[in-house]
């Protein structure tokens, strides 16, 4: 029974589980203003805890340095990819990516709530726990007890609105909508779609009228407080309804498609689609439409199909495709694509065939690349959906441009070389702006085929002069966010300093690094200078949000950090660039770590002038070949600036 594979998708399921706590935590430090717990007691609890030896009970630890290092608990880890940082209280995977402290390690092992963790390591710790016990499990109760009446009441308007979809006396608009779309009855059950009828306050007098809360139904964003007078009103009035669910089926969001109505209001422009806010159940990056319905397919054979649209997904189910998910409209985050690599390794990319679906594709590129998925790209004919596909040409057809899809990487060179113009400076600009894609690619072989592709569809016959261009592309992108962090997957990754990534930007992520090591560097002149040489933006929130909080507290808590910065760059590659490297410690001694900074620092400026000469000798180029002799002779005086200012080695 216990077979080792059984176990592995056992952890794998409970690791699932043990997130979705993990969000409880989130919401109930949110809900409860941190006030319910006093984070005194928090931070004592941390202070107190030695991780190493609570991981230890667990994990087998082997020291390297200042970090202990073993298998991970939360993922089928072969090599150990789970570090531990003793002196900074904080854990993370360099597989899996879970990170965090004593209590959210408690929390996913033990399977447990924030509260019970906190419970429990206070005990361990020999903290008060009969004083706060009280208090602790009647807020724990409550909270837990509000999230069950929010699903519930989710749960009972997802109802409200399939029913009124069967029988309101307005419903035939919607029904004639669904049937417009070839959408069956089995899948509106099956997706438990619904109808919420034209008036202000439909939903909102049934919630009355059952005696629900009417402030829970505004927490999740179903109905409005009026401005002008008391009440409430409907924030879905008319519209199609499409249900949300999570992982585990429960109903978190909303997601409301525009009918055309007689009486329509073509006075007001509505929005095609109104979608739930955020609320204690709803997270807009972390969500995908179908992804419930279709999960068992996905995990199965691992393999998901990503389109852009309600109906899109709809029709897919219906032909066949019953593995695709879609994003409700926000743009796909690394989240997404973490969360879709839960269920699967391979994506097939499925938007539309017009300009905005084709420019998604490239956007969206590097976040499959970090989740580690392997991705392929349908090419839709300019116009069309995969609804409209489907119901103009056929489940069939559909179906054969899928099997017949190419390769991510192979599709935006196409692309690409598509677009370009026929200038031969447009032509290398297009090429260098493939640098960075192909620079991620780890394998050697196929990055040779790319590189063969970009020769044959830009028609240049000098490989050598395709790979000096692609690697100037590589290295010139060091202003975009994205060449911040490693790519990479493998367990090796470490702190992002992947060989390929930018100089300048590695650069910048190794000193800032220094600083976490040994936050009292903060002091150091040379960190001012840092500062000024830090090009890439959210380097520069982590530094300043880590600075600020150095100095208000003289200390740098890993996981206070790493919360401000979320809040303000989000799930970024740079944040996890700064969660791995929060993991370790680099340095170990300050003295060491001042002479790595000194060292550091003239070279960064070194590069930074350096690569900004680079950058104008491009300019000038483009603008002596575009004929504008006075753009280049201003620029050529920057660049004689900016020499004139380099350090002289
Ligand atoms: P249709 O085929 O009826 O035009 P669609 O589902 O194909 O609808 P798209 O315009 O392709 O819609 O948009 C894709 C998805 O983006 C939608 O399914 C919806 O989830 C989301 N979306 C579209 N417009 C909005 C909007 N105004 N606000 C929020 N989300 C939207
Ligand atoms: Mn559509």
């Amino acid at each position: 029974m216990s077979t080792p594979l059984v176990r592995a998708i056992f952890r794998e399921r409970s690791a699932l589980r043990r997130r979705s706590f993990c969000n409880v935590k989130v919401n109930f430090i949110n809900s409860a203003g941190g006030r319910l717990i006093p984070e005194g007691i928090i931070s004592e609890i941390r202070n107190r805890t030695d991780i190493v030896a609570l991981v230890s009970e667990h994990v087998k630890l082997k020291r390297t340095g200042a970090n202990y290092v073993g298998i991970c608990p939360f993922h089928p880890d072969k090599t150990p990819s789970f570090s531990v940082h003793r002196a900074r209280q904080f854990f993370h995977c360099f597989g899996c990516h879970v990170s965090g402290d004593a209590i959210s390690f408690v929390m996913r092992i033990e399977n447990l709530s924030f509260m019970e963790a906190v419970r429990i390591l206070a005990k361990r710790a020999n903290i008060e726990i009969e004083e706060i016990s009280d208090d602790e499990s009647r807020a724990q109760q409550r909270e837990k007890a509000q999230k069950e009446r929010l699903f519930a009441l989710s749960q009972i308007a997802a109802d409200f609105y399939h029913e009124q979809l069967q029988s309101h006396p307005s419903a035939e608009i919607a029904q004639r909508e669904l049937r417009k779309r070839n959408v069956s009855s089995e899948t509106v059950k099956k997706f438990h779609l619904g109808y919420a009828p034209d008036g202000w306050d439909e939903l909102s007098r049934f919630i009355a009228e059952k005696r629900l809360s009417l402030s829970e139904a505004e927490q999740v964003g179903l109905i409005i407080p009026r401005r002008s007078s008391s009440g409430y009103y409907d924030r879905f009035r008319g519209r199609l309804i499409f249900p949300v669910f999570d992982t585990h089926g429960r109903v978190v969001a909303f997601s409301g498609r525009a009918l055309d109505h007689p009486a329509a209001r073509t006075d007001k422009q509505e929005p095609k689609y109104v979608n739930s806010p955020e609320s204690p159940l709803y997270k807009k990056g972390s969500i995908l439409f179908g992804l419930y319905q279709n999960r068992v397919a996905i995990r199965r054979n691992g393999w998901a199909v990503l389109c852009e649209g309600n109906f899109d997904l709809l029709a897919l189910f219906q032909a066949g495709v019953i593995n695709a998910v879609a994003p409700l409209g926000t743009a796909f985050t690394l989240n997404h694509a973490y969360l879709i690599r839960r269920f699967a390794q391979r994506l097939t990319v499925l938007f539309d065939g017009d300009a905005a679906g084709r420019k998604a594709v490239r956007s969206i590129y590097p976040f499959l690349v970090k989740a580690g998925l392997s991705a392929r790209v349908v090419n839709l004919p300019a116009g069309d959906d995969p609804d409209s596909f489907i119901r103009t040409k056929g489940a069939e057809a559909l179906i054969r441009l899928i099997e017949g899809s190419a390769g991510i990487v192979e599709t935006i060179i196409d692309e690409t070389a598509e677009s370009a113009l026929r200038q031969a400076a447009d032509i290398a600009l297009a090429i260098r702006q493939l640098g960075p894609i192909i620079a991620e690619v780890q394998s050697p072989v196929e990055r040779h085929k790319y590189i063969d592709r970009v020769a044959q569809r830009f028609e240049i016959r000098d490989l050598r002069s395709i790979y000096k261009e692609l690697r100037a592309g590589a290295r010139g992108s060091a202003k975009g966010e994205e060449r911040t962090t490693s790519t990479k997957k493998s367990k090796k990754s470490s702190v992002p300093t992947g060989e390929r990534r930018d100089n300048l930007s590695k650069l910048q992520g190794d000193l800032l690094g220094i600083l976490l090591d040994f936050p009292e560097l903060f002091d150091d002149p040379k960190a001012k200078k840092l500062e000024e040489l830090l090009t890439n933006e959210q380097l520069r929130v982590i530094f300043h949000t880590a600075e600020t909080q150095t100095r208000a507290t003289r200390d740098l808590s890993a996981s206070t950090l790493l919360d401000q910065v979320e809040t303000q760059i989000g799930n970024t590659s740079a944040y996890l660039w700064l969660q791995e490297r929060l993991a370790v410690q680099k340095y170990d001694s300050v003295v060491n770590a001042r002479e790595a900074l000194d060292k550091g620092v003239p070279v960064l400026r070194k590069q930074y002038i350096e690569s900004k000469v680079q950058s104008l000798t491009r300019e000038i180029q483009v603008a002596r070949r575009s004929g504008d002799e006075n753009r280049a002779i201003e620029l050529t005086k920057q660049r004689y600036e900016l020499w004139r200012s380099a350090p002289n080695s």
